[in-house]
């Protein structure tokens, strides 16, 4: 059985950014606001709750600053633990 899926991180275009925070109201799980109002992102996966807070935040940015990128996890061979594959 192979197991794949995928990751979504939160991005932000600081140069496009004003720094008001709308985000941060909407999205506190992912985002907290520096001390002049600009949003700071973790640079992690988001989780599933965690990605339905960034979509709100990225549909209510008025810059368009936000955006969340996915990428693919690669499919891993799921093996038990000792068995090795012929070379
Ligand atoms: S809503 Fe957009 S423009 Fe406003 S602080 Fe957040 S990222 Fe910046």
């Amino acid at each position: 059985m192979k197991k794949h899926g995928s990751t979504a991180r939160l991005r932000i275009d600081a140069a496009a950014c004003d720094g008001i925070g709308v985000c941060a109201h909407l999205a506190s799980e992912v985002l907290e606001l520096d001390r002049w109002g600009f949003p700071i992102i973790t640079a992690r996966d988001l989780s599933r709750g965690e990605l339905s807070a960034a979509t709100r935040a990225v549909r209510a940015c008025p810059r368009k600053a936000l955006w969340i990128e996915t990428a693919e996890v690669p499919a891993v061979a799921e093996r038990a633990p000792g068995v090795t594959t012929p070379s």
